[in-house]
């Protein structure tokens, strides 16, 4: 099992006597260092691309020395460095939304089949560019409780994962469907899987698997934390399946809601 960690202390009682106080503090000593290595994994993360951009604008500096072609090239590379620290910080934020707690999950209607159409014209082109086929099946009237925010975010991070890592010519099979009374959301992927070690690490934040680590994918390991602390928000959890060389899937159950009674609602808005 796990080692605990005791505090002890030590007062004077009477006489000669003293009194020995042991607190279990392994949970409060776990969080202080989640907390610390939290800290050091963003000012690491948001460093990174600071230091590229820093490294092309000396070049830039003094333009001379670089033919117009490198120029350009440099330019882009501080685009792209700017946009991968965007999307961080854009995550960060989204994941402490997430997870504060002050805030009260909103209990609104949702209507996940649009959300996922509406994710999939917006993602049309990347789908292209990437030559995956996407195939859905999905219920357009199942209707779920919940906050339209997070829900959106656990589609959107599921969705752009399995676009990102499942390589050119691969199958995605997204499924929004009641199933034994519950609402039930499934992505499924022809893509490289990932290996046993890794999966029961991948929500954590900033967590990657290594081969992903400097590929172009330029993603951020925050994607699957942020949908992990959604669904546990909506007391749901995020399921993994996964096998090396054939794919992934990702599934989440929520309980249905009558969408007849709620119809005016969604209509409303
Ligand atoms: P990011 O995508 O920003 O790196 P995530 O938290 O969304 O971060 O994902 C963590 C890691 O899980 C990714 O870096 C990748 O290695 C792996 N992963 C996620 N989705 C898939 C998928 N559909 N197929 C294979 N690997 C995946």
């Amino acid at each position: 099992g796990d080692k605990r960690e005791i505090e002890l202390r030590i007062m004077p009682y009477v006489d000669t006597q003293y009194l020995i106080l042991a607190r279990d503090v392994t949970h409060i000593r776990k969080l202080e260092r989640m907390r610390k290595e939290f800290v050091a994994n963003v000012s690491h993360e948001l460093k990174t691309p600071l230091t590229v951009m820093q490294g092309y604008l000396e070049l830039l500096e003094e333009p001379e020395g670089l033919a117009p072609q490198q120029q350009t090239q440099a330019l882009s590379e501080v685009t792209r460095q700017t946009q991968r620290m965007q999307a961080m910080v854009e995550q960060l934020l989204m994941l402490s939304r997430i997870e504060s707690k002050h805030q009260d999950v909103p209990q609104e209607p949702v209507v996940l089949g649009s959300t996922i159409h509406n994710l999939l014209s917006e993602l049309a082109l990347v789908i292209e560019s990437e030559q995956v086929h996407v195939s859905a099946h999905i219920d357009e009237t199942l209707t779920v409780l919940g906050s339209p925010e997070r829900l959106h975010a656990v589609v959107h991070n599921l969705l752009t994962n399995a676009i990102k890592y499942s390589g050119e010519g691969a199958r995605i099979y997204i499924e929004w469907q009641a199933q034994e009374g519950q609402a039930h959301f499934r992505i499924q992927d022809t893509g490289p899987g990932i290996a046993p070690e890794h999966l029961a690490r991948l929500t954590e934040r900033f967590y990657r698997v290594a081969a992903d680590r400097n590929s172009r994918s330029g993603g951020t390991g925050l994607g699957l934390a942020i949908v992990k602390h959604a669904l546990e928000a909506h007391h749901s959890q995020l399921h993994i399946d996964s096998t090396e060389g054939e794919g992934s899937c990702f599934s989440f159950s929520l309980p249905k809601i009558n969408s007849d009674c709620h119809k005016s609602d969604i209509q409303a808005t």
